[in-house]
Order: structure tokens, then sequence, then C-alpha cells
């Protein structure tokens, strides 16, 4: 069933806990994912590029059949928009949620960006989930990168950065990457807790591949209500494509890439939710939700 992106994070920040949020570029990788949920509330992510790539509304449409039919919450969020273009097409296509992606651009332009991305969103009840800091990386390669100490989320910036752009949701930079951790990984609890401390707003993890369990499950206690994995998913789902060629059929491989994704998922479930009920350590009520849209 899809649900309220900005219900489900909110109640998400309030009670501690977090939803994982996966890349999906086709309809087997959500396969994998939601096999992987197990009724467990889920975002799948949807990279621009893929928006604006042909037949980039119809994967939305798919994506979100998937979604309605899922039996976990689910809600569709486009990931990493640099531009209105895509924004546009995402709420065209029914889409829960947006990010406006102003990172690489200066504070107000960044600010400009997340404001215009709101006006086109709210018409559609979309949410909009802003960057304040910078992550290293790329979101569409799986290259080894180190973190970006000038990207870091200042903490001193958040009051006035909600206050103007008034994002939904805030991905924060706090010594994640995107792509491969080139050294030892390390989140800066204390920056995201002095975060935390001066919005309310959900908070958003990006490059939650590479991250240990325990720096995860630490980050979702100190605050963050989403985290985002894609490079440890695209890396199995590329691997066993190749595994399984050239002998596969089409069906075959479509198999293999839907049981990869979900045993990469399902690591990802259990690294921020803990591993037995799906429900975060500190959290012992039941995760109940009604369907939205
Ligand atoms: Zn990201």
């Amino acid at each position: 069933v899809i649900v309220d992106f900005l219900a489900l994070l909110r109640r998400c920040r309030a009670e501690r806990r977090a939803v994982a949020a996966f890349s999906c570029y086709d309809v087997e990788t959500a396969a994998g994912v939601l096999r992987a949920a197990a009724g467990r509330p889920v975002v799948l992510l949807m990279p621009a590029p893929a928006i604006l790539h042909p037949g980039g509304d119809l994967l939305a449409a798919a994506l979100r059949a998937v979604a309605e039919q899922a039996a976990s919450p689910v809600s569709l969020q486009l990931d990493h928009a640099h531009g209105l273009e895509e924004i546009r097409a995402a709420c065209d296509c029914g889409v829960g949620a947006v990010m406006a992606d102003g990172s690489h651009l200066s504070r107000d332009a960044n600010v400009e960006l997340v404001i215009a991305a709101r006006s086109i969103a709210a018409r559609r009840g979309v949410a909009v989930e802003a960057a304040l800091g910078r992550l290293a990386g790329d979101e569409e390669t799986a290259l080894e990168v180190g973190v970006d100490a000038d990207g870091l989320t200042d903490p001193a910036e958040v009051r006035r950065f909600v206050a103007e752009a008034q994002p939904d949701c805030v991905a924060v930079a706090i010594g994640n990457v995107h792509g491969v951790y080139r050294d030892r990984p390390r989140v800066d609890l204390a920056r995201l807790r002095s975060i935390a401390a001066r919005t309310e707003r959900p908070l958003a993890l990006h490059g939650g591949s590479g991250l240990q369990a325990c720096a995860l499950r630490a980050a979702v206690g100190a605050g963050i209500a989403k985290v985002n994995f894609n490079t440890e998913l695209r890396q199995a789902y590329v691997a066993a494509t190749r595994d399984a060629l050239p002998a596969a059929g089409p069906l075959a491989l479509h198999r293999a890439q839907t049981a990869a994704v979900a045993t990469v998922a399902a690591a990802k479930f259990a690294a921020v939710l803990g591993p037995s009920t799906g429900l975060h350590p500190v959290e012992a009520g039941p995760l109940t939700w009604t369907a939205s849209v």
C-alpha cells in the first residue's frame, strides 16, 4: 500500500526509528526490495536520471503499481533532482516525495531551488527533501571516495536554512559519502545530535551502503529518520546479472537480479531496524499504517 511520505518520516523521527530507502532502476529491483521488506515500511527511490530517461514515466508508473500492490507501507520518492524539470515530471507521475538536491549550489541558490520545488510539489501534496551539506562521490557510480570535510553540514546553518527553505526533510552530511568508502567510515554523531537539536524536521542519511549496523543504529537514535541505500544494491544486481549470463534467459536473469537485491536489502533492513521483528531495538510498539492517496 502507498502511504504518506511525510507522515511516515515524522513518525520515524518522533519514535527514533528509521525507514530504509532503496534506489530502484527497474521493477526487478523493487520486487527484491519488497521481498526483503516483508511487510515493513520502505521508501522506493527513483533516481532522477531515470525519470528523464526515455520511458521514465513508465518506470514511475510501474514502481507505483508495485507499491500499491505491496503488503508493506511504501512511499515513492524521486531521488537527487538537480533541476525543476525532473521534479515536475516526477510529480506528474504520482510520487509521494522529491529530493531537491541543491547541495552543489551556493547556499542561496540551494534555498531557491527548494522553494521552487516546493511550489511545484505542494500542489500535488508531494513532500520535498532538501540537502544541507555536500556529500563526496557520485550517486550513480561506485567509485571509492573519501569524506569531503568542507561539505559537512554546519549545525549553525540549520535553523536559518529550514526557516527559509521550509523543506519537509533534510539530508545531512556527517561523514557519509556516495559510492564506496575509501577509508573506514566514521559518522560524526556529535554533529548529528547538534543538527537534530536545531530542527524537528526528519533527517535523511544518504550513502548508507558501507556503514556498519552499529553506526546506522546510532545515527537513527540521534535523529536520522530515513537511510538511503544504493551502491551495494546496484553492485549485487550487476554481479548477479554478470554471473547469470550468458546461459540465463530473460526470466531467469530477472529472478537472479531480484534474489541478489533481496539478499542485500534484507541485510540493510536488519542493520537499520534490528534483526528480529523489524522494529528499532529501542521500540516495542507495532508498526501499523493506513494507506493514503
Ligand atoms: Zn543520495
